[in-house]
């Protein structure tokens, strides 16, 4: 191999590694930067390294002596002569080597000689109109007594290398930007599943340091448990060395405070062997998530006992409404039994008291007559106590039928005051107002509107005393299409604390001296509202004590049976 006729009769012993030291780091940007390496001694092994670099067409290389002339260069490096022209050679001149000095090889040989090793430098490289970067290494070369003789050098392209590694850097410091910033930490761990890395935040999160996690497995720290939605994904996943998603991790921390985890991870293989190699992963803090879900799991469990408690009242509700619906049943079964059976006696016993008030069978004296009065009075007492009791029960038990008609309001109320007006007489009471006039129809059953009347007449002479007045207004109210019939007095009234009251069952206000001597049941008004009301009407009343009554019954007004004037009478 001859290099030159500079080197002809001296033999190249030593060249330096060209492999030692490693890359220089950093400092891209500049043009040219060496550093020192190790220096390897002059040997044979040396010399088979030059022979194999000489011989390496894939390398650009050159030798100069150590005035910077060119002896050699082999042809990839004339290939990039011209953008290498700077350093080395001039552009265009490869051809012309061993005649020219490069001025721009000086620095690199005195580098050299003074470090007596291989320089290397990075050098940044226009070609194309693209940046290249070059590694260079330059080598002493030395004469069989040990003398550097010229300086050989190398020239690889490192570019892709060297950006590979600024965007691996570039990619790293993103990663932990995101990893800074993130509230979820990050995990790696190797084929056995021990944890090799572990990101500041989970250490944040459970108060203790990253020496205590790192090694171990995560069953030694921590256990897995199933998510939400009752999923374990992870622990089969780990087993086929799959993907796996939110894998619940509880984790207790120092003040024993449960820390629950969702673990999402990818298992890592080796890219040319396709060994597993481990997993990364994430873990994100869900414990707010669970207490939340517990406690909506507790409220909810809390209203399913609500509810069961309810259910179970509700069925006791309906058996004793069952029991109750059937012993009222019963009740009015047999209150209608009864009535009925007392009444006919009572219709006997007071049919014949009167035979004898009217002495029909001959002269009686006057003793048994005042007796027959008696017993006829205290029969209807009864009769009137059994009518009520009976009413009670078939509008109680849902029994009671009605005949509605078209009736002549005027004509069913005159009946009822007829009914009553020898009572009234007798008390000495002003009528006169009773005898009302209306050409109104009303849709009710006769006989049950005539009892109403007729109980809210006698009431009203009752509860009058005597010199007293009692009387009737009517209204039509087209527009709601129904009547108002008034019975007023000018009685005792009724105390605020009563009007609420009178309408209940046996309800009588007692603490009046004059109320307290008359007879009653309590019955009356509560059995003609209920009538009232099955009928589409309604009784109300305004009292007021020592002043007098009103009781006002509304009923349904027959269509088309009263113009417009008629509305007041
Ligand atoms: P009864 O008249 O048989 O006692 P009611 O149900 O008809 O039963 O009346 C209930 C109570 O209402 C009476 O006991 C009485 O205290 C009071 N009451 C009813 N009508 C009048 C009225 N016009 N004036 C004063 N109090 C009355």
């Amino acid at each position: 191999m001859k290099l030159d006729n500079q080197l002809d009769d001296e033999k190249i012993v030593d060249l330096a590694g060209r492999r030692s030291g490693e890359a220089a780091d950093g400092a891209f940007g500049a043009s040219i930067q060496r550093t020192q390496s190790r220096q390897v001694a002059a040997n044979e092994q040396a010399l088979g390294l030059v022979a194999r670099i000489i011989m390496d067409e894939s390398l650009p290389f050159y030798v100069c002596s150590l005035d910077g002339t060119v002896i050699h260069v082999n042809d990839h490096y004339k290939s990039i002569d011209k953008a290498l022209g700077e350093m080395t050679l001039a552009p265009g001149e490869a051809q012309l080597a061993g005649r020219f000095a490069v001025p721009s090889l000086k620095p690199v040989i005195d580098d050299v000689l003074a470090s007596d090793t291989t320089v290397r430098a990075e050098e940044i490289v226009r070609i194309g109109g693209h940046e290249r970067i070059f590694l260079g290494r330059h080598t002493p070369v030395r004469n069989e007594r040990g003398d550097v003789v010229a300086v050989a050098g190398t020239y690889e392209d490192v570019t892709a290398q060297v950006r590979g590694i600024e965007e691996a850097n570039r990619t790293q410091s993103r990663f932990q930007d995101f990893a800074r910033a993130s509230s979820d930490w990050f995990f790696e761990c190797d084929a056995d599943m021990r944890i090799r890395s572990l990101s500041d935040r989970f250490t944040a999160i459970v108060g203790q340091p990253a020496s205590l996690f790192i090694g171990s497995k995560f069953e030694q720290f921590g256990r897995f448990e199933e998510n939400l939605d009752g999923r374990m994904d992870g622990i089969q996943g780990i087993k086929m060395r799959k993907p796996f998603r939110e894998q619940l991790f509880v984790v207790s921390d120092p003040s024993g405070e449960e820390l629950k985890f969702h673990l999402s991870a990818v298992p890592v293989f080796d890219r040319q062997t396709g060994d597993f190699r481990g997993y990364r992963g994430v873990g994100m803090d869900v414990s707010g998530r669970y207490k939340q879900a517990s406690e909506a799991d507790q409220i909810r469990k809390n209203l399913e006992t609500l509810l069961r408690e309810l259910t179970r009242k509700n069925l006791a509700l309906d058996e004793a409404t069952v029991q109750a619906t059937s012993a009222l049943r019963a009740k009015n079964e047999f209150l209608a039994a009864m009535s009925h059976e007392l009444r006919t006696p009572l219709n006997a016993i007071i049919g014949f008291a009167e035979a004898f008030e009217q002495e029909t069978f001959g002269e009686l004296e006057k003793a048994y007559l005042n007796y027959a009065t008696d017993i006829r009075k205290s029969g209807q007492h009864l009769l009137g106590l059994i009518n009520d009791i009976l009413d009670v029960a078939v509008i109680e038990s849902g029994g009671l039928s009605l005949s509605i008609d078209e009736l002549s309001l005027e004509q069913v109320f005159l009946k009822a005051v007829q009914m009553n007006k020898d009572a009234a007489i007798k008390k000495s009471l002003d009528i006169v107002a009773l005898a009302v006039e209306s050409d109104a129809f009303i849709k009710a059953d006769d006989r049950r509107t005539t009892q109403i009347f007729v109980n809210l007449l006698s009431n009203a002479i009752k509860f009058t005393p005597e010199g007293g007045k009692i009387g009737a207004d009517i209204a039509v109210n087209t527009s709601a299409n129904n009547v108002a019939i008034a019975v007023w007095d000018t009685g005792i009234g009724i105390s605020e604390e009563h009007i609420e009251h009178v309408f209940e069952k046996f309800h009588q206000v007692t603490e009046h001296i004059y109320s307290r001597k008359q007879e009653g049941t309590g019955l009356g008004l509560h059995i003609s509202r209920e009538l009232a009301r099955k009928m589409g009407g309604d009784i109300t009343l305004v009292s007021v004590e020592g002043e007098g009554s009103r009781f006002t019954v509304t009923l349904p007004l027959a269509t088309g049976t009263v113009s417009d004037d008629d509305n007041f009478i």
